[in-house]
């Protein structure tokens, strides 16, 4: 994808309708425009065919509309599809497609790398490379909805959910989460519900706060631990924002929705590491004030993590200690096996790794501010 010029594709309708008119024209063409990139997945601005055709050459003068180049598309054996899309500056990003029987979700990337070094996760050790920008996050899904209209008409192969569980951390991209996401909800591009598209963070509390403000999609929290203790060693950003601060924030966007929803908690379970029965019932003992149902992730192993996924038998005992705790428990079923689609197996071709991920790490452990974190991430610390 080559980022020269505005790209059509990453903007919202408020963004066009601000173009449209600075060209003195009516609002309502955002939404024909709108219609025809997503709903109609066109990528050549003379197919639009009810502007005419001085507005189009108007438009191709403003901007341009540049869709991914797929590297490679495979289907695993139980259905589970993944895309490799070329973004600019030779990086690329993994996009996975998650059909079941009543659903389809898509699972997109945020950035390229991350740059908070979960101990588990091989994204964050590959380092952090760039975000990604607003066009290049909603092409995620604009190719995969591409890609699947032509396929038979069963409900399981309609995209029906996004998470942002892909590379990256959602919350230290912003704006551009924020405006892809509007892009999923808006009714003339994906008209997803609100309930079905969900951002995954590590608890960047500062942003889930300002959250609040700007959309009402759902929310995970990657929790992983049930005392700071432990969450300190394997997800480094709690030694910035420890576990009740970051719960209190998540609970508290969730009491601001209109209407009732729940905080999904993901757990990743890392044999010898966060599953013993003790975790479970600390954790049962944590959560108890806050409404949500459990996701429970069996670890996948990446070379050299130095971890090890329990046993079925041990993630079983864990989940019944919640259920038996009164919680609504799941165990994440491993998707894509033979096509490494699973989580925390997306990888992409993180390019020129810096040494920023690791001064971004001690940002986080002197304490600095939320814009100081931002600056160690783009190099200006
Ligand atoms: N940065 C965000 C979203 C991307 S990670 C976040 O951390 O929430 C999406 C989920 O995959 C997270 O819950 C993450 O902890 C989990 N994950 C990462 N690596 C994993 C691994 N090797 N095995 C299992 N789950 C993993
Ligand atoms: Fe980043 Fe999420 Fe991986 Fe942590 S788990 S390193 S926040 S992508």
């Amino acid at each position: 994808m080559d980022n020269s010029g505005i790209n059509l594709l990453g903007m919202t309708r408020s963004q066009l309708e601000t173009l449209f008119s600075d060209m003195g024209e009516k609002p309502f063409r955002a939404r024909q425009v709108l219609k025809w990139v997503h709903a109609r997945g066109v990528n050549d601005i003379d197919q639009m065919t009810d502007l005419s055709k001085a507005l189009r050459q108007r438009l191709r003068s403003a901007a341009v509309l540049d869709v991914p180049e797929i590297l490679y598309d495979k289907t695993a054996k139980d259905g589970t599809r993944k895309w490799l899309m070329k973004m600019a500056g030779g990086s690329a990003v993994e996009t996975v497609f998650i059909p079941e029987a009543n659903r389809g979700t898509l699972c997109v990337s945020s950035q390229i790398g991350c740059a908070l070094d979960c101990s588990f996760c091989s994204t964050g050790k590959q380092g952090f490379n760039r975000d990604l920008s607003a066009a290049e996050i909603i092409s995620q899904v604009w190719v995969a909805a591409k890609a699947l209209e032509g396929t038979e008409e069963r409900r399981e192969r309609r995209i029906t959910n996004v998470v942002f569980m892909g590379m990256g951390e959602p919350l230290l991209n912003y704006d551009a989460v924020m405006a892809a996401i509007n892009l999923m909800l808006e009714d003339n591009a994906y008209g997803l519900s609100k309930r079905r598209v969900t951002l995954s963070t590590s608890g960047v509390v500062p942003a889930i706060r300002q959250m609040a403000e700007d959309t009402d999609c759902s929310l995970a929290l990657s929790l992983h631990a049930p005392n700071d203790a432990l969450r300190d060693e394997i997800v480094p950003l709690n030694k910035k924002y420890g576990i009740a601060e970051t719960l209190a924030a998540c609970n508290d966007y969730l009491s601001r929705l209109a209407d009732k929803r729940r905080l999904t908690v993901e757990y990743t379970l890392i044999n010898g590491v966060n599953d013993h029965a003790d975790h479970a019932r600390e954790l049962a003992d944590l959560l108890r004030q806050t409404p949500c149902k459990i996701n429970l992730i069996p670890f996948n192993p990446f070379p050299n993590s130095g971890y090890e996924r329990p046993s079925n038998n041990r993630c079983h005992h864990f989940r019944d200690l919640l259920l038996a705790a009164g919680y609504n428990v799941t165990i994440r079923k491993t998707r894509g096996d033979d096509i490494d689609a699973a989580c925390g197996q997306l990888v992409g071709q993180v390019q020129d790794k810096t040494r920023r991920s690791e001064r971004f790490i001690k940002a986080v452990q002197i304490g600095s501010t939320a814009a100081e974190i931002a600056s160690a991430r783009t190099g200006r610390l």
